[in-house]
């Protein structure tokens, strides 16, 4: 017998197609998707109100895949670091952040990362698979869990490229999205590239109002191309204009991540190619002292040129902020978790 398929690798439109197929009515599919991602249930026949030869029937066609919880680590913050393990014995991070009201969810759209980004630590374990969309939706439902509460934010900020998993990855923010699942609002929702041209523009035509943030890290092309070798083919105008028409269609402002390294892209002419670059568009620059991981290479810049950077951009009428560090007393660094247990 073939293998079943995991039922967390369908969008909705490919649950309703299957499940049409099958000659079940329409409501069935917002019946099983509240259950998978608005309870999170393991079982198909934890399913009550399905009737038992439904249960039976999807049974015998799918699996539910797994996701645990294999290892927590706590920073002093109430950061909470998990390590998810899925049905093949994969794992990801995904990364909780409480602040008030607020609960965000980082969670990883692959397991690994082929961008090979030189200051990440994904990028340097390299690329293991894609996650399914389930496997997405499932990160966010295992932190509400833990904390005991609704969240309200999620960002596609842990391991992996989201632009190089598209499909599953807009599958799952719509389930993330929608009533049938954890609710989270669309503009909670992030999704945070390094730059996949293609995909910005896909993603300024979706209908939802999810917000967009691009990791730039230099707007000098022999230093971008140095920290982010999977992106060399981009080219730095090319960015520019995609990001201005993403803003113009969307209505919405991306985000600029740049991750402060010193004497890397911190010196005054790396300042001044910013400038350039965010200049006139509509953005938000985030300032982020780099996180230094083994083997990169890389230190923080000091506090001094953190703000020169800053003021310098917003002198210039650039919306600008500087990320305050969460977790930084359990590796926050991308990826270094994972490395850590081997996962
Ligand atoms: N692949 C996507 C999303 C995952 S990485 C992307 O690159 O945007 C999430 C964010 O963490 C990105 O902005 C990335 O540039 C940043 N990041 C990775 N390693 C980092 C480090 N060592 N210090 C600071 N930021 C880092
Ligand atoms: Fe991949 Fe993002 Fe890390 Fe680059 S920064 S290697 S794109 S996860």
């Amino acid at each position: 017998m073939d293998a079943l398929t995991d039922i967390g690798s369908l969008s909705r439109e490919q649950l309703a197609e299957a499940f049409g197929v099958l000659g079940l009515p329409r409501f069935r599919v917002g019946q099983v998707v509240r259950w998978l991602y608005g309870r999170g249930v393991a079982d198909f026949d934890e399913m009550t109100d399905l009737p038992a030869g439904l249960r039976a029937e999807l049974s015998r066609r799918y699996v539910i895949g797994r996701a645990d919880i294999v290892t927590k680590q706590l920073s002093e913050d109430g950061t909470r670091k998990y390590l998810v393990r899925f049905e093949d014995g994969t794992s990801v991070e995904t990364v909780g952040l409480p602040d008030g009201d607020r609960l965000t969810v980082c969670f990883s759209t692959q397991a690994g990362c082929a961008m090979g980004c030189t200051f990440c630590a994904t990028g340097r374990a390299g690329f293991s698979r894609d996650l399914t969309c389930g496997e997405m939706v499932r990160q966010v439902l295992l932190v509400a869990g833990d904390f005991g509460r609704r969240v309200s934010n999620a960002v596609a900020m842990g391991q992996g490229e989201p632009f190089a998993n598209y499909d599953a990855v807009l599958a799952a923010l719509r389930f993330m999205n929608s009533d049938d699942g954890p609710e989270v609002g669309a503009r909670h929702i992030t999704v945070s590239t390094c730059g996949i041209l293609a995909g910005i523009r896909r993603f300024a035509e979706e209908p939802e109002q999810f917000t967009l943030a691009v990791s730039l890290h230099s707007a000098v092309k022999s230093t971008r191309d140095r920290l982010m070798p999977g992106v060399r083919g981009v080219s730095l105008p090319s960015l520019r204009e995609a990001l201005v028409a993403y803003a113009q269609r969307s209505g919405r402002r991306p985000t600029l991540e740049y991750a402060l390294a010193a004497g890397v892209n911190d010196t005054d002419g790396e300042l001044r190619a910013l400038v350039g670059f965010a200049r006139g568009m509509l953005v938000h620059v985030n300032l982020i002292p780099v996180n230094p991981v083994a083997g990169a290479g890389l230190d923080r810049s000091v506090a001094d040129r953190v703000r020169l950077f800053r003021d310098t951009l917003l002198q210039a009428g650039v919306e600008t902020s500087v990320r305050v560090e969460r977790g930084a007393d359990i590796d926050a660094a991308c990826g270094q978790l994972r490395q850590r247990h081997g996962g």
